[in-house]
């Protein structure tokens, strides 16, 4: 039988961390059983969903490289199959009306509150008459479709994260709510729990890994599973992602929304491998720098951890630094080009942009650092403190002005490394002057302070952007 995995998405909101690793588990294990990724968008909350957002979220999906097969579901294209099976509830007597008013339901929770009890309702319209249905209607009363729970039933599931699951029916709530208000005898918008499972039996899903914060609705959603005699998928409950103080990763934690990760410089490489360890330990990794393929093929749903996952930034720079570093120069410098576009930076050749991407790679951990990193070669940076005293020194200015005197000698001369290390080194042996001395004299002249990428490379592209020469002079008198 083939293998369907889906992604269930409410288009509520911005494409979320805690969607995308949810997408992530699911992508990775339908690789891993080589099953088919679904996606369906939940869009049934006609007031909170945009479509804005549902392009955010396979936007967002396609940056990570999380790609899907077949076209996307609409839910809200389905309602007239989620009323369908709402009414066979209905007619089977699995299901009923009921008319408790909301001034009713507020009652009923206050009583509750005062007794110390978690709200559930007590199913007083299980057993009307037709002719109590019919004055409540004549009355116009509006009603909801519950589905009847057994106090008494025990459910229970093989969850493939966190092993056997029970739950009772009388923790559940009351009977369920299938669909909302409606007038007279029709049947109201429908609502989560029923609509998921007619849903995920007509893409005929086989596998449901999604959030732990869908326990209990998987409890209620087995007993509909049953009621419309449809064959069960099995259940995975992934941890919650946390924040640093172990609280669920919220808007308050400042940057949660795929976007942000990639407007603050993630790779999506690096974010989509940190996110497959964010409550998943292989049994055996010999790195944590993994492609999406390669965890694939060792990736199991027995490895995801039942504890919550903490987000950690330090982590996540890690992982993205080494994505930077260990990226081929000429792509980086085709990313890195966008930055510098939006500086108005415009590097001498093609060439030169790759040797000075190779050249800061090692030292950004953002793909936003390039801007910094990459600074002092398109302006020129003015002499710090330190820079300045260290030109105090009669040597230090002497060392400037015989490589000047060099270079002009060689006139126009484009240096490569050999060529820098050779003038270095006869200056230093023609004068007498130690080769620290010269490099940091160069280095102040180039980048005003005392610190700073390898120098005899950074030289090479300031030789050819020609600005080694105008450096030194602004330097002497
Ligand atoms: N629309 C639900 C959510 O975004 C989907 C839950 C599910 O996977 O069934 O949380």
């Amino acid at each position: 039988m083939e293998k369907r995995l889906r992604l269930a998405p409410s288009p509520t909101g911005l494409f979320h961390i805690g969607t995308a690793r949810t997408a992530l588990f699911n992508w990775l294990y339908a690789q891993k059983i080589q099953g088919k990724f679904l996606i369906r968008i939940e869009d049934t909350d006609f007031l909170r969903s945009k479509s804005e957002y549902t392009k955010n979220i396979l936007e967002g999906l396609t940056w990570l490289g999380l790609n899907w097969d077949e076209e996307p579901v609409k839910q809200s294209d389905r309602i007239l199959t989620h009323k369908k099976f709402i009414k066979k509830l209905l007619e089977s007597g699995a299901a009923y009306r009921c008319f408790t008013t909301e001034d009713e339901i507020s009652e009923l929770r206050e009583e509750q509150k005062k007794k110390g009890l978690p709200p559930k309702h007590d199913n007083r319209h299980r057993n009307l008459s037709k002719d109590e249905i019919e004055k409540f209607i004549s009355q116009g009363r509006t009603s909801v479709i519950r589905f009847k729970i057994d106090e008494k039933e025990q459910i229970k599931w093989l969850d493939q994260v966190r092993g056997e699951i029970t739950w009772q029916g009388k923790d559940l709530g009351g009977d369920l709510v299938l669909s909302r208000r409606a007038i007279g005898y029709e049947i109201g918008e429908p609502l989560y729990n029923l609509a998921v499972v007619v849903d995920d039996n007509f893409m005929k899903i086989t596998h449901v890994i999604r959030g732990e914060d869908h326990i209990s609705n998987t409890a209620k959603q087995i007993l509909l599973y049953q009621a419309l005699d449809f064959k069960l998928p099995t259940f995975s409950h992934t941890p919650l992602i946390l924040n640093s103080e172990g609280k669920k990763l919220s808007k308050r934690d400042c940057v949660t929304s795929i976007d942000e990760f990639r407007d603050m410089g993630y790779l999506p490489e690096a974010l989509a491998n940190y996110m497959a360890f964010l409550g998943w330990s292989p049994k055996s990794a010999e790195s944590e720098i993994l492609s999406l393929d390669e965890i694939s093929k060792i990736f199991d749903l027995s490895d995801i951890n039942k504890a919550g996952a903490k987000f950690s930034w330090e982590k996540l720079n890690w992982i993205n630094s080494q994505y930077i570093k260990n990226m081929e120069s000429v792509k980086l410098s085709e990313i890195i080009k966008e930055y510098w576009d939006n500086m108005s930076w415009e590097p001498p050749s093609q060439e030169w942009a790759i040797k000075l991407t190779n050249l800061i790679k090692d030292s950004m951990t953002l793909l936003k650092d390039a801007i910094d990193q990459s600074k002092p070669f398109f302006l020129l940076p003015s002499i710090h403190e330190e820079g300045k005293d260290f030109l105090k020194n009669e040597v230090s200015k002497l060392s400037l002005k015989l490589i000047l005197n060099y270079l002009i000698k060689q006139d126009a001369l484009k240096l490569n490394k050999e060529k820098a290390k050779e003038i270095i080194n006869d200056i230093s042996k023609n004068h007498n002057i130690k080769k620290a001395i010269l490099m940091k004299s160069l280095r102040v002249a180039f980048f005003g302070s005392l610190s700073g990428p390898d120098l005899i490379q950074s030289w090479e592209l300031f030789s050819e952007s020609k600005s080694d020469i105008s450096r030194i002079k602004r330097c002497l008198p």
